[in-house]
């Protein structure tokens, strides 16, 4: 079975201590493969091998940095099958939606940094007759990053290809239950020759290598992408140390609909806002809120289009809602529905896990689950499940809507329906969110920013916010007389 290496200076190398962390398949809730169980020591080679690429990488030319990233971005596209396939093992994600979502955007991501960094500029300030300023862009050093397990690669690459763009090396960390395409990565990596220690990826516990990551005093900045929690103990370790730090955390995200939508094109999208991914990403809605007059329409035609919804074999092309990604993940997201039912809640579709039948029988699945009847501010719509459950509620008036849209901690994303421009645009002044999506959902312009407010995280990613990130500003004055 095959043994994951980290990929240190430029070189895919074996864990000293030799220890390996079982890498299960959740389609078949059977390991498949071992992951380094990497700790301190094995940190530490990349952080130095990231700091002594660090002089000679900051002042590679631009265009030459962004031939890297370009040479990466079409490997990645040459590879996109292989790499697919790897994600979608590794997941329990469909295949279809890895080939056509997340190995492309990966592709992507290196594409839009690789030359988004050509025509970054900074800015010059006059003073009049008295003084110009002029401010350098320099990149700030060793970038830790450390990303989730729900869009494996896509997030990996969201954070890694700002950074080498912008100039800093880089010691990053997938997650240790998704760690294949990373290590694909490595050797895309080393065939486009990047140079040693400009890139490294550890693979490893969070408590262990994410948290030793962090914890270094040679790394000054932090990217991280995972759990609100996680995020909370990352930024404690992080603030004492004033690191630059961007946290991208949970959300639980509203999904308001209005009674003078375009009905078939919101139900259609609904479904996959709601179910895609098996509700593992981070912008899925959640909490579904349909104005009172339409809601026994849509509740009825919502139900229906879940249960056609095929759970099955992630490689099966007719799979609509695979595995969840692990057998904690998928008792946390049933502990959820139980907990709806004490709340009071109905489900009127799912709840359960589904076997699959087959070499599949063991493999962690749950049932598309639609519940109602639940208040605003029961835990159920108020904590993050992040699986294929959403809860169903009708609402009277649009401040209603806005005060439960508004009610969790989180402020992650959004999604606005209707056809009224001028109620379109009030929600979106109003709702708490980095996101609003009207008429539409998960339409990226990558030079957009992205990031979500209160609970949800802080600082941006995206477009040159991120290079803003990656980079340290050190205004020049000069005196003219
Ligand atoms: P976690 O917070 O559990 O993990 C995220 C990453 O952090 C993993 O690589 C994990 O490693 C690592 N990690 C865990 N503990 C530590 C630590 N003490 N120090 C440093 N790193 C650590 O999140 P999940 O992987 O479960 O991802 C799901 C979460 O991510 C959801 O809450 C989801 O909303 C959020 N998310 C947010 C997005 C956004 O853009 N806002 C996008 C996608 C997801 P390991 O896997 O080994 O535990």
């Amino acid at each position: 079975m095959l043994h994951i290496k980290n990929y240190i200076n430029g070189e895919l190398v074996e864990l000293a201590s030799k220890k390996y962390i079982d890498n299960i398949d959740p389609s078949r809730g059977k390991v498949y493969s071992y992951i380094p169980d990497s700790d301190e020591k094995d940190v530490e080679l990349a952080i130095t091998a990231a700091k002594v690429a660090f002089p000679a990488w900051s002042v590679t030319p631009k265009d030459v940095r962004s031939k890297y990233l370009l040479k990466i971005a079409a490997l990645i596209e040459r590879d996109l099958n292989k790499l697919a396939l790897a994600e979608s093992i590794d997941n329990g994600k469909p295949l279809k939606l890895a080939k056509t979502v997340d190995i492309p955007r990966a592709a992507a991501n290196f594409h839009f940094y690789g030359t988004g960094i050509l025509h970054y500029a900074a800015h010059t300030h006059s003073m009049e007759d008295t003084a110009i300023n002029y401010t350098l862009r320099q990149p700030v050093g060793v970038a830790g990053c450390i990303s989730p397990w729900n869009l494996p690669l896509y997030l990996f690459t969201w954070k890694i290809a700002p950074a080498l763009a912008a100039g800093c090396t880089v010691v990053a960390k997938p997650s240790e239950v998704t760690p294949m395409t990373a290590y694909l990565l490595s050797e895309l990596c080393i065939e486009a020759g990047l140079p040693r220690g400009v890139l490294n990826i550890v693979h490893g516990l969070g408590g262990k290598v994410g948290n030793a990551i962090v914890a270094h005093k040679e790394v000054p900045l932090i990217s991280f992408t995972g759990g609100t929690k996680t995020g909370a103990h990352i930024a404690s370790i992080a603030a004492p140390m004033f690191k630059k730090l961007s946290l991208e955390l949970g959300g639980k995200n509203p999904n308001v609909i209005f009674a003078d939508c375009d009905y078939d094109n919101m139900l259609h999208t609904t479904i996959h806002s709601s179910f895609q991914n098996q509700g593992q990403i981070c912008l899925c809605g959640s909490r579904v809120f349909v104005e009172k007059s339409i809601y026994d329409k849509f509740k009825k035609d919502f139900v229906e289009q879940a249960k056609k919804l095929m759970v099955g074999a992630p490689l099966d092309d007719k799979t609509k809602v695979g595995a969840v990604v692990s057998k904690p993940h998928m008792e946390k997201v049933l502990n959820y529905v139980e907990l709806a039912k004490q709340e009071g809640g109905t489900v009127l579709c799912g709840g359960k896990q589904a076997n699959i039948g087959g070499e599949f029988s063991e493999g962690y699945y749950i049932e598309p689950t639609i519940i109602e009847g639940l208040s605003y501010n029961r835990r159920t719509n108020q904590e993050e499940i992040f699986g294929p459950v959403v809860t169903i509620m009708p609402f009277d008036t649009e401040e209603e809507v806005l005060m439960w849209a508004n009610s969790t901690v989180y402020g992650l994303a959004s999604t606005v329906w209707t056809q009224d421009l001028t109620k379109a645009h009030r929600m979106a002044q109003n709702i708490h969110a980095g996101i609003v999506w009207i008429n539409c959902w998960l339409l990226r312009d990558l030079r957009t920013p992205f990031g979500g407010v209160k609970s949800s995280g802080v600082g941006r990613e995206g477009g040159f916010e991120a290079f803003d990130f990656f980079t340290e500003p050190k205004n020049v004055c000069i005196k003219l007389k």
